[in-house]
């Protein structure tokens, strides 16, 4: 996708439908994929965490998540076309999973919140296989990237907010060639 560039980074100018049948390209070809969806914190605090920029650069694709992007770039002259939100990005591809019966691994928010989204995916999206949740609070990663690892889902949801989750992402992506996506706190709106 063509780029508009906010205080350094890149955000893809395309739409939602767009994006989405190219992820799932990706997946099918079982790429490594990492996508960060940025709103105006997370571009502001790249702008002053050098090493925080450098893990968003390392990304495949990074959408504008709020309006406020949308709304830098119309100043700018360089008007992106839509609001591409990780809630939306995560529904989209739980749909699309449970249609083609993909695995998926949750990692992130509390323990009772990840519980109610087992059973929240068990109920709205059957066929899709869970691979494993695990909840946010960890003191050691290796457990969980080992799952990951040996599981090797085609989607990896990584529920921690930012900069914590791109922070692992950037880190562990190479034991899974799958799409791995941070999503805030969309696990907790889902779970309701
Ligand atoms: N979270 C987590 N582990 C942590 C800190 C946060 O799992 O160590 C979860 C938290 O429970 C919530 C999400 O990460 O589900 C943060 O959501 P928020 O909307 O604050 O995301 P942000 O806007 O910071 O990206």
């Amino acid at each position: 996708f063509p780029v508009v560039n906010v205080l350094g980074v890149s955000f893809i100018n395309t739409t939602n439908a767009k994006f989405i049948h190219q992820l799932t390209q990706d997946i099918d070809e079982r790429k490594n994929t990492f996508v960060v969806t940025a709103n105006p914190e997370i571009v502001m605090y790249a702008d002053s965490h050098p090493d925080y920029a450098a893990t968003i650069k390392d990304a495949d694709y990074v959408t504008p998540d709020g309006i406020g992007i949308i709304k830098g770039t119309q100043m700018l002259n360089q008007p992106l076309q839509e609001r591409i939100t990780g809630y939306d990005t995560f529904l989209s591809l739980l749909k699309w999973g449970n249609d083609q019966h993909k695995s998926a691994y949750f990692l992130g928010a509390k323990p009772k919140v990840i519980l109610d989204l087992k059973k929240v995916l068990t109920k709205t999206y059957p066929n899709l296989v869970i691979a494993g949740i695990h909840d946010g609070y960890f003191d050691n990663e290796a457990p969980i990237i080992n799952d990951i690892k040996e599981s090797q889902p085609d989607l990896v949801f990584v529920a921690l907010g930012f900069p914590k989750q791109e922070n692992l992402i950037a880190k562990y992506r190479h034991v899974n060639n799958g799409l791995w996506i941070g999503i805030g706190g969309s696990f907790d709106v889902l779970s309701g």
